[in-house]
């Protein structure tokens, strides 16, 4: 079977090529410019015609993937924006909400052989303010972001902001595939932080895809103070983020659902603790020594249940995870 998978080139779309490949499955990726489909083709020389890529080079415009999607099998959705950089809420937003339309709307028309489409959503889906010790299932989605959006426009935080086109984007998913004409069904796969290793094309230590960097900053810069036993999210890493991708393609009553895919939460100190035996040792600073006692404060839980019954993926722990992202960004110099 062929999968087309947009955003081939990117942190989790190479990483799903890979295990798809790997998998024996025929892989179409879409990258916006030849460089970026061309470093792909050597990363998988070995896999020969299996893999190809083709260039679309805009998202957004009508019938972007009318081309791309026939004679596939199978779609998965990752390409979107990914930035905590401030932005015109349009830039992430109409990429995020018009992509998706383009590539359903493609799909219905043209992708006669298609059936199934896995979109790359995100936690930022359903995350929301909300008190502590509150568990997020799949049944929960993000107003807040959307509506501070609508409020603040230009003015509303990054974080409220690419939440906002992630949360509308995968709306616009389950309104299309409601209205839909096709025998295709869809599944959204819902992933907190993403740590692991780089397959990814890099220019240097400060153009990596945000959730790496974040971590990657916070262990060569380590935190200091209140933060360090702050909840600041949940995390999984990269190599089960595209396993749940694949399993998600398999798995029959995958269809119609959103599936929560996440290792755990974490505060800074429980990476630093994850971090220190064995340390890291230079280039690579000492981090904040724990203090066991300690309260964390702020917590919340993503359930896995969903996915620990449908998928039984066997999560990576936080020090391989955070090890193997520190090694493999360093490498890349
Ligand atoms: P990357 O930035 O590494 O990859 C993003 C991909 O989307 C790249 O292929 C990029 O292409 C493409 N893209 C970005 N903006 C546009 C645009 N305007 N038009 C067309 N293509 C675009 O990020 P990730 O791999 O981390 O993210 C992939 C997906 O996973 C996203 O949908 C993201 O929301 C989701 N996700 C990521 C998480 C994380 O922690 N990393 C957590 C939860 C969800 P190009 O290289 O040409 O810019």
């Amino acid at each position: 079977a062929t999968v087309l998978v947009t955003g081939a080139n990117g942190y989790i779309g190479v990483w799903i090529c890979r295990i798809l490949l790997e998998n024996g499955y025929s892989v179409r990726g879409t990258v916006r410019a030849a460089s970026k489909g061309d470093y792909l083709k050597k990363l998988f020389e070995k896999e020969g015609e299996r893999f190809e890529y083709v260039i679309v080079k805009d998202i957004t415009v009508d019938g972007a993937f009318d081309e791309a999607v026939k004679g596939v099998h199978a779609v998965v959705h990752t390409a979107s924006p990914v930035t905590l950089k401030p932005q015109h809420p349009d830039a992430l937003i109409k990429p995020a909400v018009i992509g998706t339309l383009s590539v359903l709307t493609s799909v219905d028309k043209y992708g006669a052989d298609v059936g199934r489409v896995v979109m790359t959503s995100s936690s930022a889906t359903f995350v929301e303010p909300h008190k502590d010790g509150y568990v997020y299932t799949e049944k929960d989605w993000n107003e807040y972001s959307v509506r501070e959006v609508e409020e603040k426009g230009d003015k509303a935080a990054p974080m409220h902001v690419y939440r906002a086109s992630k949360t509308l984007a995968e709306r616009k998913a389950w309104d299309v595939e409601k209205e839909k004409k096709g025998n295709w069904d869809l599944v959204t796969i819902l992933p907190p932080y993403v740590f692991g290793p780089l397959l990814q094309e890099v220019a240097g230590k400060d153009s990596l895809n945000a959730s790496v960097q974040i971590l990657y900053d916070a262990v060569l810069t380590p935190m200091t103070g209140e933060v360090l036993y702050q909840f600041m999210g949940s995390w999984v890493d990269v190599r089960d983020v595209a396993l749940a991708h694949a399993l998600a393609l398999q798995k029959e009553e995958a269809g119609g659902e959103r599936i929560i895919v996440s290792a755990g939460q974490l505060t800074w100190q429980d990476v630093y603790d994850a971090l220190s035996s064995p340390s890291l040792d230079p280039p690579f600073p000492n981090a904040p020594k724990g203090t066991p006692s300690a309260q964390r404060k702020g917590m919340q839980f993503y359930s896995t249940e969903f996915c620990n019954k449908l998928f039984g993926i066997q999560f990576k722990g936080l020090g391989e995870s955070a090890r193997d992202t520190m090694f493999s960004v360093w490498d890349r110099d």
